[in-house]
């Protein structure tokens, strides 16, 4: 069954919104290079290819289900913050956006009575859950032990594969 128009054009915002997303990290992970924050850089990177990725994914279901997926114009995203913590509170708000973004996709979905389209989003309902928790990890870490976390957090974050 080929997916609904209403769908069709949810999902391409929802593409446009994962590479806006995929644009912050790089952004962030740009700015944290700059600031010598090499394993936030890192693990930004790795962040924001991810997302490219959810914008694939995205894609494909969209033209299996025999819709046409598009790349629309990207807005401009931040390119500076005050602190690293401003920076983590940054990407923690935004995860809970896209969370919410998701979830009322969900919801369409469920209007339009597309099962598979249902199927299809709940897995990025679980991903959001670790997303929001890693972020919000990191901003209270560094709020109880305030930029003596840094270092520690730097490099930890600069392990990840
Ligand atoms: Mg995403």
């Amino acid at each position: 069954m080929t997916i609904s128009k209403k769908l069709e054009k949810a999902i391409n915002e929802q593409i446009a919104a994962e590479l806006w997303s995929a644009n912050l990290y790089m952004s962030m992970s740009f700015f944290c290079e700059k600031e010598g924050f090499a394993g936030f850089a890192h693990w930004l990177k790795k962040q924001s290819q991810e997302e490219i990725g959810h914008a694939y994914t995205m894609a494909a279901y969209l033209m299996q289900r025999g819709g046409t997926a598009k790349v629309a114009k990207i807005d401009e995203v931040p390119s500076e913050w005050k602190k690293p913590i401003d920076l983590f509170k940054g990407v923690y708000a935004h995860e809970c956006k896209v969370s919410e973004m998701i979830n009322k996709l969900l919801d369409l979905a469920t209007a339009e009575n597309d099962k598979a389209t249902q199927d299809f989003f709940w897995q990025f309902v679980r991903e959001q859950v670790e997303e929001e928790a890693t972020a919000s990890d990191v901003v209270a870490k560094i709020e109880k032990f305030g930029d003596t976390a840094l270092f520690m957090l730097d490099s930890k974050l600069g392990e990840r594969q």
